[in-house]
C-alpha cells in the first residue's frame, strides 16, 4: 500500500548470515518470499523474480548458464524452490534468431518448454524473455503501489527522471513479451549504469550482479518513490477532497447485507458468485470522494490490476446523506445491465478475429459511496483479492492524481492484455471448479459432532461454510480446525441461539456480508432429552420445542428471504431424527418437536418450490462418536433405560441396527452433501434416513 505517513519505508531485512550459507536458486528464493511478504512491494501473485546460475548440465555433466525465473501463476511471497522455472540460457539466446517481430511474438512462448533445464515440469511464463535477457545476474520485476502510481501518471516519463535521475530508466508502455524483453536488454546495455526502469503503466524492474545487491536495490528505490510522494503530496486532498460523510460501520455493514445478496442474484446466472465487503479507510476516502466517478471511469492501469478487477468498477447509485436502501435495490437492475452492455459494446469495439469469445460481463468491484466496496468473485479468494487489487489501484490513483494527472491504459491495450490468446489459455488450464464452488452454506449447530462433519463435507467440494452456534468455545475450535484444513477464506464462525428471533436474523445479516448471500441452510442444531411424560417438566417441553422447533423454524425463514431476494433457488436440509417417525418411550417432548420438523419440511418444500427452493430431511440415528449429545446425561439415561454401561451403548446401538453397523457424523454428512448438491437436483419434501437399517422408522 502506498503509505505516506512517516514510518511507512520499507525495511532492509536480508539476514546476510543467512543468505550466505545457501545456494544462489535458495538465495533466490530467499529474497522472493522478503519481497513478496509486503504487499507495498509486489501485490498477490504479481511480479516475479529471477536469477542466472551456473549448474551441472545432467546431460554432459559440464556447467551450464540457468536461469530460474518463476514460473507460470505463482507468488513469490509463497513461492517454494518448485516454483521456479529452469531454462538453459545458450538456447534462450537462440530463440532470438528464431523471432519473426512483433507481429508473431505470441508463437515465442510455445518454445519455450524447449529451453527447459532437467525437465522441470513448471512451465515458464510470459514474463520469461524479460529476466533472460537482461544483461544481469539477478532481475526483480515489482508491482510496488508508490513506482506504478509515477508509472500510470500522464508525464511518468519527466516524473521518473525527476526522482530517480540516471539511476532508473524509462520505457514506454510494452505488453509482456518478448520484444518488451528484447527493449529491456537494449536499455540495460546502453545505460550500463542504470540499475532498472520503470515502465510505463506497469511497474519496475531492477537488476544487480548479487541477490543481496538486487534486493536491496529493488527496496531502495522503491522507498525513494515512497519518500518523494510524501513530500510531494503532503498538505493536499485526495481525490479532489470529500463530498460524501462515510456512514457509521454498523449502518455500512447493514446496508452491505442488503445489496450484496441482490447484487449476487443478478449476477450468478452462468456461475454462482461468492462477495467480499471492504470498508477500509483507504477505500472509504476514495468512495466519498468528489473524484471518484472520474478516476473509476479511466479505469484501473496495471494489467495485474485489472486482470482481476476488470478494467473499472460500477459505482452504485446511492446517497449516504439521504440513505435509501430501497430506491438503490430498485434501481440495481438497470445499473447492472448497463455495465454489461458496456462491456459487451468495449468487446465488440476491441475484438480481433482470433479474439477468445466474450466473458462474463459483470462488473467485479462495486464502489458504494459512504459505504465501501463490495466485490464478487467465482470463489472467497478470488473476491477478496479483487478487492485488494483494486485498494492498490486505488493507492496508484491517490499517488498519480495527486502529483500529476492520472492515465488508465489505452482500451486496445487493456482489452489485448484481457482477452490475450496466452492469458486465455490459462484460464484454460484451471482446474475444473469443485461442484460447490460458488455455493455458501450456513450449518447450525455447526460446532457439535455432525454439524462440523457436515461443513466439513460441504467444504471438501468447494463450498464456503458459515458455522452458526451457541458454543463459543466449541465455535472457535471448529473454525479453526476447518480453516486450517480448508483455507481461511472459507470458513466463517456466527455466534447465535437459533431460538433468539434477532440473533438469527443478525446472524444470516452476517453470512450475507461474509459471502454475498446464502445457497444451503443445513438447520442441525439440537439436544436430546428424555424423560418420561409424568416427569417432563413444562420448561423441558419448551427446551425441546425452541431448539427443535422454533429454532428450524427461525432460521428457514430467514433463509427463505435471503433465497427469495437472489431469486437463484436455495436448498434446506433439516437434521431431524429417527425418533421424529419412530416413537420411543420415555422421550415425548424430543421425539414430538423432531416430528415438528419433519412436517415443517414438508410445509416448505411445498412453498418454495415454485422458487426452485428445495427442503430434505436427513434423519441420524445413534451417533454416539464426535457427538456432543452423547457425552452428557441423555448417554447415562439411555445406558440405564437399556440396564447397561455407558461403555456398551455403541456396540448395542450396532447390533440392533438391521444392517449391524454403528453410524458416525461423516455418514450424516454424506446424506446432507446429496441433498445440498446438484446430484439431488431433482428432489424436495424426501427423507433419507441414515441409521444403519431400523424396521420401525421406515416411511411410508
Ligand atoms: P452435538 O451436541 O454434538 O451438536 C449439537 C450442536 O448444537 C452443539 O454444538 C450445540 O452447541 C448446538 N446448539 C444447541 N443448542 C443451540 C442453540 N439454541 N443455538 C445454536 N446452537 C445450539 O450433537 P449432534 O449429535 O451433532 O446433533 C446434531 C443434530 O442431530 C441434532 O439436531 C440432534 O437432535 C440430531 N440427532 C443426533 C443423533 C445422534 O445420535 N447424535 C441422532 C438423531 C438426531
Amino acid at each position: 500500500m502506498l503509505e505516506t505517513r512517516t514510518g511507512s519505508r520499507l525495511a532492509n531485512l536480508w539476514d546476510e548470515a543467512r543468505a550466505s550459507k545457501m545456494s544462489e536458486s535458495e538465495r533466490l528464493l530467499y529474497r522472493s518470499n522478503l519481497l513478496g511478504s509486503d504487499k507495498r512491494i509486489t501485490n498477490y501473485g504479481g511480479g516475479n523474480t529471477s536469477a542466472k546460475v551456473m549448474e551441472k548440465d545432467p546431460l554432459t555433466g559440464e556447467p551450464v548458464e540457468v536461469l530460474w525465473v518463476k514460473g507460470s501463476g505463482g507468488d513469490v511471497g509463497t513461492i517454494k524452490l518448485d516454483g521456479f522455472a529452469t531454462l538453459y540460457m545458450e538456447k534462450l539466446e537462440a530463440l532470438k534468431k528464431l523471432y519473426r517481430g512483433l507481429d508473431h511474438e505470441d508463437e515465442m512462448v510455445g518454445y519455450l518448454p524447449h529451453c527447459t533445464f532437467n525437465l522441470n515440469p513448471r512451465a515458464a511464463s510470459i514474463d520469461t524473455p524479460l529476466h533472460a535477457y537482461v544483461p544481469k545476474k539477478h532481475v526483480d520485476h515489482m508491482h510496488p503501489d508508490a513506482i506504478i502510481a509515477v508509472a500510470a501518471a500522464s508525464n511518468s516519463k519527466e516524473l521518473t527522471a525527476r526522482i530517480f535521475g540516471d539511476e532508473i530508466g524509462w520505457l514506454p508502455w510494452k505488453r509482456p513479451g518478448f520484444e518488451l524483453g528484447l527493449w529491456l536488454e537494449k536499455f540495460a546495455r546502453e545505460n550500463p549504469n542504470a540499475a532498472g526502469v520503470v515502465l510505463e503503466s506497469h511497474g519496475l524492474f531492477t537488476w544487480a550482479d548479487s541477490a543481496k545487491e538486487c534486493y536491496e536495490t529493488t527496496i531502495r528505490i522503491i522507498n525513494r518513490a515512497i519518500e518523494w510522494f510524501e513530500q510531494e503530496t503532503r498538505g493536499k486532498a485526495a481525490f479532489g477532497g470529500a463530498v460524501v460523510d462515510t456512514l457509521p460501520a454498523a449502518e455500512r455493514k447493514a446496508i452491505a447485507a442488503q445489496l450484496m445478496p441482490a447484487i449476487r442474484g443478478m449476477i450468478s446466472a452462468s456461475e454462482r458468485k461468492v462477495g467480499h465487503f471492504d470498508d477500509q479507510d483507504a477505500v472509504l476516502e476514495f468512495v466519498g470522494s468528489r473524484d471518484m466517478e472520474k478516476l473509476a471511469a479511466l479505469g484501473t492501469s496495471c494489467p495485474d490490476h485489472f486482470l482481476r478487477t476488470k478494467i473499472s468498477p460500477l459505482v452504485i447509485d446511492f446517497d449516504p446523506a439521504k440513505p435509501d436502501v430501497e430506491k438503490t435495490l430498485a434501481g440495481l437492475p438497470a445499473a447492472l445491465e448497463t455495465y454489461r452492455q458496456g462491456h459487451a459494446a468495449y468487446y465488440e469495439r476491441c475484438k480481433q478475429p482470433d479474439s477468445p469469445p466474450m466473458r462474463d460481463p459483470n462488473a467485479v468491484v462495486y464502489l458504494v459511496p459512504g459505504v465501501g466496496m463490495i466485490t464478487f468473485a467465482k470463489d472467497k479468494a478470488t473476491a477478496r483479492i479483487s478487492g485488494e487489487f483494486y485498494v492498490n489501484a486505488i493507492n496508484v490513483m491517490r499517488g498519480a492524481s495527486t502529483v500529476s494527472s492520472y492515465m488508465g491504459l489505452p482500451e486496445k491495450e487493456a482489452f489485448g492484455i484481457e482477452y490475450w490468446q496466452l492469458e486465455e489459455a490459462k484460464l484454460q488450464r484451471l482446474p475444473k471448479p469443485k461442484p460447490l464452488a460458488g455455493r455458501v452454506a450456513l450449518v447450525t449447530g455447526g460446532a457439535g459432532g455432525i454439524g462440523r462433519a457436515t461443513a466439513a463435507r460441504l467444504l471438501a467440494d468447494g463450498a464456503c461454510v458459515v458455522l452458526a452456534d451457541i458454543d463459543e468455545e466449541a465455535l472457535a475450535a471448529a473454525e479453526a480446525e476447518l480453516g486450517k484444513k480448508s483455507g481461511s477464506d472459507f470458513v466463517r464462525a456466527v455466534k447465535l441461539d437459533v431460538t433468539d428471533e434477532a440473533a438469527v436474523i443478525g446472524g444470516f445479516a452476517e453470512t450475507a456480508v461474509a459471502f454475498g448471500g446464502i445457497d444451503i441452510l443445513v438447520s442441525n442444531a439440537g439436544l436430546a432429552s428424555s424423560a418420561p411424560i409424568e416427569e417432563t417438566t413444562l420448561s423441558l417441553w419448551n427446551r425441546n420445542m425452541d431448539i427443535l422447533a422454533t429454532g428450524y423454524f427461525l432460521v428457514s425463514r430467514e433463509a427463505f428471504k435471503l433465497f427469495r431476494t437472489q431469486k437463484i433457488g436455495g436448498n434446506v436440509v433439516f437434521i431431524a431424527s429417527k425418533n421424529g417417525l419412530a416413537a420411543s418411550p420415555n422421550a415425548a417432548a424430543y421425539c414430538t418437536a423432531k416430528a415438528a420438523e419433519i412436517h415443517l419440511a414438508r410445509c416448505l418444500a411445498l412453498e418454495g418450490a415454485e422458487a426452485q427452493i428445495r427442503v430434505n430431511v436427513v434423519n441420524p440415528d445413534a451417533v454416539l462418536r464426535g457427538s456432543k449429545i452423547w457425552t452428557g446425561e441423555w448417554k447415562e439415561q439411555r445406558a440405564a433405560a437399556y440396564k447397561m454401561s455407558t461403555d456398551d451403548l455403541e456396540e448395542h446401538y450396532r447390533s440392533r441396527s438391521m444392517l449391524k453397523r454403528s453410524v458416525f457424523p461423516e455418514d450424516i454428512a454424506e446424506a446432507v452433501y446429496f441433498f445440498a448438491s446438484e446430484m439431488s437436483a431433482k428432489s424436495t419434501g424426501n427423507i433419507i434416513n441414515v441409521d444403519a437399517g431400523n424396521a420401525q422408522s421406515f416411511t411410508r
